[in-house]
């Protein structure tokens, strides 16, 4: 028998090296938002898996569905036959999508996975080659959806060519724009709507354009909300060039902004052609998928779409279970309350005098918040403080490292020097109080 040191140092030994890691725990349990390592020690969850665990780590109605399911059936093919899950989450999920026109799904396993169906059906669909996304995009690691991430070149690198016939346009963010925090959104807008009508003007006729790509709040590129204004002018532009406008509500879907979907809250009115799913639909059992509208999805070709694991039953099982408590309204009302408490205490941090020479801002949207430090290697960040005040250098780094030595786990973003807060949509009182009191010191231990 291995002690939990010897397991660690097995993990190091035989670990796919390229797989980075925050901390050498092996966790041998997760409840709620507490994971513990195989040494009792209890750790205080505040990524989620990264926005999947929505519910909390193994929420009892949702286990206990997997476990049943577990007895009745766990895989069939889906090109063999339906299975009763697979139907039973579409009919879950139709009332919950943010338009009526969605009502078409394929389920496949990961987000990565989801876009790439989203790009087989928008070249199929449209007869066209080409994708526009946008400056700090993150819709996965694999040929396709890596050649849409423009975060970080670590995910991709050396890894090339990837698939050609991708435009990258900038996010209406003021990093991206080369301007200040303090630009006014009308302005990014309009900046981020210029860049885009130059890529159709000089780089690719927008007849040969199949999609556009965003996410409505930017993940990994450092939790920004799109301002509703860009959202609009996007689907203008693609109804003008009969372009399809793809949503990535992979990591802000299931109500992790407070709504089941983010547009719902940024563009009531918006039809995308396509939305892609993943993450919060099961609570951590792997299922994603693609909705989209019947006319679009009746242009494929039958056979073209297909995968051994597409909508595993056990994990259909969960994700029916995971909407039952979704559509309960405890969520969202739970995500409006507890997100108040977080950005109260990050905008005190703003505010107050010990620290604010340290943050640029803060953003985001429910419960996936945002801080954004000043770098001193970045100009754009330093607007505003007095000349002659030391800004430490790496703040973001430092602050998540105090964290993780007092078991608060935090993730940054790709984003410079953010810090995102994503911690399961039933978190409470008590655990955002205890947590923020950790960040609270971990950025005032910095200020010093
Ligand atoms: N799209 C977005 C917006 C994401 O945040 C992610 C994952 N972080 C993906 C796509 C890719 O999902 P997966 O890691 O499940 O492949």
């Amino acid at each position: 028998v291995k002690t939990a040191a010897q397991w660690a140092e097995f993990g190091r030994d035989h670990v796919c090296h390229g797989l980075g890691r925050l901390r050498d725990h092996v966790i041998v349990k997760g409840s709620g938002l507490d994971l513990y390592t195989a040494e009792g020690k209890k750790l205080l969850d505040f990524t989620a898996g990264i926005g999947v665990t929505n519910l909390g780590h193994c929420h009892p109605h949702v286990s206990r569905a997997a476990a049943e399911q577990v007895n009745n059936l766990v895989h069939l093919q889906c090109s063999i036959s339906f299975h009763a899950p697979y139907l039973q989450l579409i009919d879950r999920l139709l009332p919950a999508m943010p338009h009526e026109s969605l009502d078409q799904f394929f389920f496949w396993n990961s987000g990565s996975e989801a876009i790439e169906a989203a790009i087989k059906v928008a070249r199929q669909a449209t007869g066209r080659q080409n994708m526009i996304v946008f400056s700090g995009a993150y819709h996965g690691r694999t040929m396709g959806s890596g050649a849409l991430t423009r975060s970080k070149p670590i995910y991709t690198q050396g890894t090339g060519p990837l698939m050609p016939g991708v435009f990258s346009s900038a996010f209406p963010y003021w990093h991206q724009l080369g301007v200040s925090p303090s630009t006014s959104e009308e302005e990014l807008v309009r900046l981020a709507e210029h860049q885009l009508d130059l890529i159709l003007r000089q780089q690719v006729n927008p007849k040969d354009v199949a999609a556009i790509f965003i996410e409505p709040v930017q993940g990994e590129g450092g939790y920004v909300p799109v301002p509703p204004a860009f959202l609009r002018h996007l689907r203008d532009v693609c109804d003008k060039h009969g372009i399809l406008l793809v949503i990535d509500e992979v990591q802000s879907g299931f109500f992790r902004t407070g709504s089941y979907f983010a547009i719902e809250q940024l563009t009531p009115e918006l039809r995308p052609d396509i939305l892609v799913f993943a993450k919060g639909v099961a609570n951590g059992f792997p299922i994603s998928g693609i909705a989209s509208n019947k006319e679009l999805m009746g242009k494929l070709d039958v056979g073209s779409m297909g995968g051994t694991y597409s909508g595993n039953a056990v994990a259909c099982a969960a994700g029916i279970a995971s909407q039952e408590v979704y559509q309960s309204g405890e969520i969202g009302q739970n995500v409006a309350e507890r997100s108040k408490q977080l950005y109260a205490v990050l905008n005190g941090l703003a505010e107050s005098s010990k620290t604010k020479h340290l943050i640029a801002q803060v953003r985001g949207m429910g419960l996936m918040a945002s801080i954004e430090f000043r770098n001193t290697s970045d100009p754009l960040t330093l607007e505003g403080i007095p000349e002659g005040t030391a800004v430490p250098k790496n703040i973001g780094k430092r602050v998540q490292e105090y964290c993780l030595n007092k078991d608060l786990i935090i993730l940054t973003t790709s984003c410079f020097d953010t810090i995102r807060f994503i911690p399961a949509l039933t978190v409470n009182e008590e655990e955002i109080d205890r947590a923020m009191k950790i960040f609270t010191e971990a950025v005032e231990n910095v200020a010093r």
